[in-house]
């Protein structure tokens, strides 16, 4: 695998850099130029000689992003459609909240997990996104808004564990001192359960948050609802959560997209509290954003409000996902998803 300079480690810039006979201080430059001042070009690059940006620039094409498309919604949450440099569309979010702006960007170009509910799935996976085009969402956002980041949330389009090497090299980068420098706390990956792929997070020694997206607490109705449900059952999924949790110390979210009349039910509460309960999890709530293809149904306010209440009897920690930006958009892929099929409809 060969990775354009953005996505590069401190050590393989400086390898690069002692290859073309550049002193070591070149290295931390670069890394600063890229990863601190997010710049989009060499020119940019004022304290490195002409002739190596020259040369960098004819091996190495520097990776940025275009903005295709930015909504900003009433309550201030704004999404963007961004171009890869291989015109690739990938869709972000910025949501501002009382502790700061969070992020969520994609980390693949489509997906194949084939959730149900989940429109980034409908046109499958394109391909996985380099660790710089992963950033670049974060920088761009960054760039264009002049807004400090709080918190980064892998939760956009993709399973940030079908792209595990480049997912571990993003937080690397991410969370690097000399770069954004954000604290792993400030980073969330969501994942649709892939068990391998937890497990060998979990000795990486970046203990950021994990969300597992759960949205069913038995077997039958999570296959029904989500495929990859019959590769791994929940005990497996738990198992490598509790793993973790055990080795990273961190609280383990379950996302728990409420359908009616699907997972909502009294059986569903015993089981969910069961569940959180014997791993200490947190239950994130999240009506489910009904997606016109599918025709799954959103419950109401209060109905949500009533089954966060019956689990909070039984001692669960409950949120609801407060609903961010309906009115520029639906659900999570849509924005990239419409502008694939505007065309034709
Ligand atoms: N693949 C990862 C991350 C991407 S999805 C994962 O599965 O966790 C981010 C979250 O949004 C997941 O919990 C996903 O299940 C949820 N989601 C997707 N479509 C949704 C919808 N229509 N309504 C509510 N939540 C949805």
């Amino acid at each position: 695998m060969t990775y354009d300079l953005r996505s590069m480690l401190p050590e393989e810039l400086a390898d690069a850099l002692q290859q073309r006979r550049q002193p070591a201080y070149r290295a931390k430059q670069l890394f600063s130029w890229l990863h601190a001042k997010h710049v989009r070009t060499y020119e940019e690059m004022t304290d490195l000689p002409a002739a190596l940006r020259e040369e960098l620039a004819g091996e190495f094409p520097l990776t940025t992003v275009r903005m295709i498309d930015r909504q900003i919604s009433r309550d201030g949450t704004e999404k963007y459609l961004f171009a890869m440099p291989d015109d690739s569309l990938v869709e972000s979010v910025l949501m501002r909240y009382h502790f700061g702006n969070s992020i969520c960007i994609s980390s693949q170009v489509g997906c194949r997990m084939g959730c149900t509910f989940c429109a980034s799935t409908l046109d499958g996976l394109e391909r996985n996104l380099m660790p710089s085009e992963m950033l670049e969402q974060i920088y761009e956002i960054h760039r264009v808004t002049g807004e400090p980041v709080r918190h980064v949330v892998v939760m956009g389009t993709g399973e940030p564990m079908d792209n595990y090497e480049n997912l571990v090299r993003f937080i690397r980068l991410l969370t690097h001192e000399k770069g954004m420098g954000l604290s792993r706390r400030a980073v969330t990956v969501s994942t649709c359960g892939l068990p391998e792929g937890i497990r060998a997070l979990a000795e990486e020694d970046l203990p950021v948050n994990l969300a597992l997206s759960l949205h069913a607490p038995e077997d039958g109705l999570r296959q029904k609802l989500m495929p990859i449900a019959r590769r791994y059952t929940i005990a497996e999924v738990t198992a490598a959560c509790r793993y973790y949790y055990e080795k990273t110390g961190r609280q383990i979210t379950f996302e728990y997209a409420l359908i009616r009349d699907v997972n909502d039910r009294d059986a569903d509460v015993a089981a969910l509290s069961a569940l959180a309960a014997s791993l200490d999890a947190h239950v994130n709530l999240i009506p489910v954003n009904p997606v016109r293809e599918r025709g799954y149904r959103e419950p109401g306010g209060t109905e949500v409000q009533r089954f966060k209440n019956k689990l909070e009897k039984r001692g669960i920690h409950v949120s609801i996902r407060r609903v961010m930006g309906r009115d520029i958009d639906g659900a999570c892929g849509q924005l990239r998803h419409r502008r694939l099929h505007d065309t034709n409809q």
